[in-house]
């Protein structure tokens, strides 16, 4: 039977372009100009320790998810302006967290609503810095955010905590893979053991505050793993090493991406 030629080539076109859609559907890859990728690099230049880290193919990597996450996600003012800097430095955390992982996307985060100051949270009338809500909200104060990203070595960093607690969170709720589930189960059987000392009231290298549940150990762990990777080595080389696995990186050893991941 003979080709009709125009048909298949219409047919290849027809292929590939759902073909592209669906890859950019799936990895939510949204086009940056070149003029603002250089806007981007020049400001996580000046302001995340992390990112100068990295190499020039990283640095593309970490420019193109950001990018994508300030296009994707709800990034809303409470009280304040939300400018490139304030959503950049809001998305920052995010990127670093679940930089070794495909998936960089909280499919259930989708909203973050930012402050000028600590504020008052509406319920408990207590106030905050920061928290994650469950059904999809996570909640920052500006200052103490970029606090955070100014201090990179005093293991408190706002943004890495409550990403942590959404990316946690994010595991645990959706289908997520096996892998994810199976890594993030051992570093909180860890993470169970550590409370219980912590609560016990022997010495420990996070601050007590871990001690409050599972959750807030992992949260800590994180700025600990980003901000004293070192320290967090020698001093819990087993809890070191299943965030390795968990996060796909080393920060102790600059490695940033460790292998290819599903
Ligand atoms: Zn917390």
């Amino acid at each position: 039977m003979p080709v009709n030629e125009p048909l298949f080539i219409l047919m290849v076109i027809f292929i590939l372009s759902v073909t592209f859609l669906m890859a950019r559907g799936i990895y939510r890859l949204s086009y940056i100009s070149k003029a603002e990728a250089r806007r981007v690099h020049s400001f996580y230049s000046s302001h995340s320790t992390y990112y100068n880290k990295l190499n020039k193919k990283l640095q593309q990597r970490f420019v193109q998810r950001a990018f994508s996450l300030t296009q994707n996600l709800k990034i809303v003012g409470r009280g304040t302006r939300v400018n490139h800097s304030v959503k950049y430095m809001v998305v920052a955390a995010l990127v670093q967290v679940t930089f070794g992982l495909n998936s960089y996307f909280l499919k259930s985060f989708r909203t973050i609503f930012v402050y000028p100051s600590s504020y008052r949270h509406p319920h408990t009338g207590n106030m905050h810095d920061g928290e994650v809500h469950p059904d999809g909200l996570i909640c920052l104060s500006i200052p103490q955010l970029v606090k955070g990203f100014n201090n990179p070595t005093d293991v408190l960093n706002l943004g890495l905590h409550e990403m942590a607690h959404a990316f946690m969170h994010s595991i645990l709720s959706k289908k997520n893979s096996n892998t994810l589930v199976g890594a993030l189960n051992e570093v909180l059987a860890i993470s169970e053991v550590e409370v219980g000392k912590i609560k016990e009231g022997q010495p420990h290298i996070f601050r007590s505050y871990a001690g409050e549940s599972v959750s807030e150990f992992f949260a800590v762990a994180i700025e600990h793993f980003f901000e004293n990777p070192q320290g967090l080595q020698s001093s819990l080389p087993l809890l070191y090493t299943k965030l390795t696995v968990l996060l796909n990186q080393d920060p102790a050893r600059n490695v940033f991406y460790l292998r290819k991941v599903k």
